[in-house]
């Protein structure tokens, strides 16, 4: 092969087989020999391709160029800089002492040095100055790097990590961060396979008035692993959202939810039910008509039916959740606003959706009535609501004190441990109908 060939053209860097011999003799000649440790590095540019969609390929090798020069400049001799693949970088960090720990700690440091020289100067194409981000997994060289295929493998998901925790930021590989993403994807599938095989259930939490009369009550979902036992659903179901699972289990619920109200109907019980629907299920195109298939093919009740939905939902495209939320509404469905005062929120949207209910958040509940700042939020929650012509419901209740400050306050209705835990929805019916 041709020398040439070693090199990337556009950064004039030392391309992916090149470096990678280069980390099989220091893993042989330094880390295996003399225990001396080394670290490896990838660096990813975040968004690099609407770098180049928006500003063209020659802006974009320009950034590419001009990141090399400056990791070439910022390592030492005896290390190595490679343009690996597209936006990818990776540096090799050879002479890092023999204690793991002040190895460690070394190549972070020098990971920070590489991240901030990239992304606080910014590179000038043409007439444009850019800022770039970038994502960097790090893992270290040492005597039990039995192969560079492994090294590579730990650094890349390092660097996927720091993807996945929103990208522009450094993360280290150890085999803790393995564990956890080979324990995610197996729940992954196992996730996939458990919608299919019924290991998911719903239990049902009552709601209650002032007077202890039943309001309502809301569908959880719960999962029974074969292996691992009970799952929570903050657990599987932001992994559902990444398997792209989400909208199989919203319409289980939805399903579930339906079904609960038609045999409730036969009882002569008329109580809404409230079921949890992802931000990304209300996003999705075709959402409305799959309510609507669900509530055709079941015969349930739609004026029956809350959706439950957090802030996040409309933050992202608020034009396109008012419009499915519109839509749902005329069928006769319902909305209130899950975990509200947990996060942030914005007041315009009680005013431009059609919402009818609140939610407050345990987390505002739970200082209640003792601290002085809960009393407060809570009032003026309450106080908005009553102007504003909506339901308030408050969740995680667990004693009486707060139950009593809430009722005193013109809160609706209320859900927590301290009236009734979440229950199998049969256990619930059988109550309802006695
Ligand atoms: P959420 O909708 O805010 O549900 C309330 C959570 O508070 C439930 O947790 C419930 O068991 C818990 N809770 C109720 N009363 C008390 C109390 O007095 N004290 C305390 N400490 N907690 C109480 P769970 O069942 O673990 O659900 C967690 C979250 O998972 C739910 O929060 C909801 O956001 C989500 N989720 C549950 N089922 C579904 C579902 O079918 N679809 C979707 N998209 N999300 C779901
Ligand atoms: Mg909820
Ligand atoms: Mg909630």
């Amino acid at each position: 092969m041709h020398p040439i060939a070693s090199y990337d053209p556009v950064t004039e860097l030392p391309q992916r087989q090149m470096f990678i011999k280069y980390i099989d003799q220091t893993l042989v000649d330094l880390v295996r020999k003399k225990k001396v440790l080394g670290a490896v590095l990838v660096l990813d540019i975040d968004g690099f391709r609407k770098i180049n969609e928006t500003y063209g390929l020659d802006a974009g090798d320009l950034i590419l160029h001009e990141i090399g020069r400056r990791l070439t400049g910022a390592i030492q001799p005896c290390d190595m800089v490679s343009h690996t693949n597209g936006d990818e970088f990776m540096v090799l960090l050879a002479l890092l002492g023999t204690d793991r720990l002040a190895a460690a700690s070394s190549a972070l440091k020098t990971a920070e040095k590489l991240h901030s020289i990239l992304t606080e100067e910014p590179f000038q194409t043409g007439e444009v100055s850019l800022f770039i981000q970038v994502s960097i997994g790090l893992t270290i060289l040492d005597e039990h790097s039995a192969k560079i295929s492994q090294v590579l493998q730990e650094a890349g998901m390092a660097l996927h990590m720091a993807e996945e925790k929103g990208g522009n930021c450094i993360v280290f590989f150890n085999s803790r961060i393995q564990t956890r993403i080979t324990e995610r994807l197996s729940l992954e599938r196992d996730l996939a396979a458990a919608l299919k095989a019924s290991q998911l259930h719903m239990v049902l939490q009552p709601q209650y008035g002032q007077h202890g009369q039943v309001t309502g009550a809301e569908l959880l979902a719960r999962w029974t692993h074969p292996v691992r036992g009970s799952i929570s659903p903050a657990q599987f179901i932001p992994i559902a959202a990444e398997a792209g699972l989400m909208r199989q289990l919203t319409c289980w619920s939805l399903r579930v939810a339906c079904k609960t109200l038609v045999a409730l109907q036969q009882r002569g019980v008329n109580h809404p039910l409230s079921v949890n629907i992802s931000p990304q299920s209300l996003l999705q195109p075709d959402f409305v008509a799959a309510v609507k298939t669900i509530l055709d093919k079941t015969g349930a009740p739609a004026s029956r039916l809350i959706f439950e939905i957090t802030e996040e939902a409309w933050l992202d495209d608020l034009e396109i959740a008012a419009q499915h939320m519109r839509e749902l509404n005329q069928l006769g469905i319902r909305f209130s606003i899950d975990d509200f005062g947990a996060g942030f929120t914005n007041l315009t949207y009680l005013r431009r959706l059609p919402i009818d209910e609140l939610k407050i958040d345990k987390s505002q509940v739970q200082d209640l009535p003792e601290n002085m700042d809960s009393q407060a939020i809570i009032q003026m929650i309450l106080g908005m609501a009553r102007q504003l012509g909506l339901r308030v419901v408050a969740e995680g209740i667990e004693m009486a004190t707060q139950a009593e400050f809430l009722f005193q306050h013109g809160c609706d209705a209320l859900q927590g441990f301290w009236m009734a835990r979440p229950m199998p929805i049969e256990t619930w019916m059988e109550q309802q109908a006695k």
